[in-house]
């Protein structure tokens, strides 16, 4: 059975899809943690950003280019926003698929550790 994130990708599992292409998807977090929290995840399973190999090239600027845009739309280029990618067991990786967080829309904790 594939993970809860590919069951987005396939359309198996419902998610609050904001914006896919070829590469990757965005939906909203489903227990969000500031007003504007999305997930932007590679449609190709990849467990983790230490999985990423040469075939790869590319995917996590485009990753972080989308996240950009998709803040843009969100309204919040002019207030800033924050882009994380949680790795592992210490790194407090929940979900083993690749994901970028972006949140924003209010004032963000200065606590990252
Ligand atoms: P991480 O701790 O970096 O692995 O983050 C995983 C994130 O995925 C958490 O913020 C969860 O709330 C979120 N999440 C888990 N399942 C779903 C789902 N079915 N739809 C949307 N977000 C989810
Ligand atoms: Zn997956």
């Amino acid at each position: 059975m594939s993970c809860v994130f590919c069951q987005i990708v396939e359309g198996t599992n419902p998610g609050d899809i904001l914006f896919h292409d070829s590469r990757v998807m965005v939906f909203r977090d489903i227990h969000p943690q500031a007003p504007v929290h999305l997930l932007i995840i590679p449609k190709k399973h990849i467990s983790s950003v230490t999985r990423l190999t040469g075939e790869d090239e590319n995917l996590l600027p485009h990753m972080m280019t989308t996240a950009i845009e998709i803040a843009k739309r969100e309204g919040l280029w002019g207030k800033g926003f924050r882009l994380v990618i949680n790795s592992g067991q210490q790194g407090g990786q929940l979900v083993p698929h690749l994901h970028l967080h972006l949140l924003g829309g209010k004032q963000l904790s200065g606590q990252l550790g």
